[in-house]
């Protein structure tokens, strides 16, 4: 198996996944919003390769594969922000290479889209046929854009070339390894109660979002990756709350004494979101297990235990 972007935070739970189950793995991943912390203890493992790849500019692997999990792209708002061109060359050209790569091996290949494709919705809840709400010049668009390319890359090689391609939409999806500093909500709220430092809640903390824990989501990619399913198909949790609700939440987890304060919302925010899964249902058999109180206190235990990560994403 070949997992780009393998270094971040899903694609480390992917190669841990797949390793644990005995495939062979090669990670490509140039590290660029990924840590290389995250796959140090597979380094020793025999069964695990890394290759230190832009894999917009090239994406070779030795040896054969029988699939391709394309996870290589920034993902959270302020990672994309600043890199608006890189995150469209990955969505393009990243894309593009990783999909070649399937065809050469007629390997099996899975893009992780995104329910930003959805953009702002105006259909509520969201289902796969919806095509989405996106503002295409908007701040977001290097995003949103990027993955709807990717996506109609991905289709085309199915119609064009016959690759036995899949398309997932992930959901907002938390968990251990999100890097402390990267600006996503939960890693935010849950290091900010930690520190006793102000939630930062943007807007009146009324838009929603599905939170779904990392576990689950990484086993809904490998029920695509094991499927010939060519999707689209959303995975994500369906409990829908405010991100008002979530601070609530982390602050009671934690215990924290931490006072909530409002900042301004950023552009183009998505009010709401909260997925239909019935498709992961009934095509993959996947839905998922973790409730959201159970996902956040094992996401509150791992950044507890790593207080000098906390002071230092505080000090950056
Ligand atoms: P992440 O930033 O932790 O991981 C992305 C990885 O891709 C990083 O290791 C980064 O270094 C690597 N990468 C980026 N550009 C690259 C390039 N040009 N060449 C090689 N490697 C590159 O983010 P994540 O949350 O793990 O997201 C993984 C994938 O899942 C992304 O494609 C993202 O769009 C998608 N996704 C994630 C979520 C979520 O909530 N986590 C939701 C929807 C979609
Ligand atoms: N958000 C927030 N405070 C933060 C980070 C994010 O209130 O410190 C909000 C953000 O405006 C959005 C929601 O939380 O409405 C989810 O943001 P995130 O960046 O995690 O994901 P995305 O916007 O991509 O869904």
């Amino acid at each position: 198996m070949a997992v780009t972007g393998g270094g971040g935070f899903l694609g480390s739970h992917l190669c841990e996944a797949l390793l644990r189950r005995g495939d062979q793995v090669v990670c490509l991943d140039d590290f660029s919003t990924g840590d290389p912390a995250n796959i140090a203890p597979f380094l020793g493992d025999p069964a695990f390769e890394l290759v230190r790849e832009d894999v917009s500019a090239s994406l070779e692997v030795s040896g054969t594969v029988d699939a391709v999990a394309h996870l290589a792209s920034p993902a959270s708002p302020p990672d994309y922000l600043a890199r608006p061109l890189e995150t469209l060359a990955v969505g393009s050209r990243g894309t593009e290479n990783a999909l070649r790569l399937a065809a050469r091996h007629a390997a099996r290949f899975v893009l992780a889209s995104t329910s930003e494709v959805y953009g702002d919705p105006e259909v509520h809840p969201q289902d796969e046929t919806y095509w989405g709400h996106v503002n295409p010049v908007g701040p977001r668009s290097v995003y949103d854009e990027a993955k709807r390319f990717s996506e109609a890359l991905t289709q085309a090689y199915r119609t064009n070339r016959g690759t036995n391609t899949g398309i997932v939409r992930i959901f907002n999806t938390y968990g251990p390894r999100m890097r402390p500093h990267d600006g996503r909500v939960v890693s935010s709220f849950v290091v900010q109660a930690l520190a006793q430092e102000p939630l930062t809640v943007y807007g009146d903390g009324k838009q929603t979002r599905s939170f779904c824990y990392v576990d689950d989501l990484v086993r809904g990619i490998v029920a695509m990756l094991d499927h010939d399913e060519p999707g689209p198909v959303n995975l994500g949790n369906p409990v829908e709350l405010t991100v008002l609700q979530l601070a609530e939440l982390v602050l009671d987890l934690t215990g924290s004494r931490a006072e909530i304060q409002f900042h301004s919302l950023p552009v183009d925010d998505p009010t709401r979101r909260r997925p239909v899964i019935a498709r992961a249902a009934q095509r993959l058999g996947w839905s998922p297990e973790v409730g959201i109180e159970d996902g956040l206190r094992r996401t509150v235990e791992w950044f507890a235990s790593r207080p000098d990560d906390i002071a230092a994403a505080l000090s950056a």
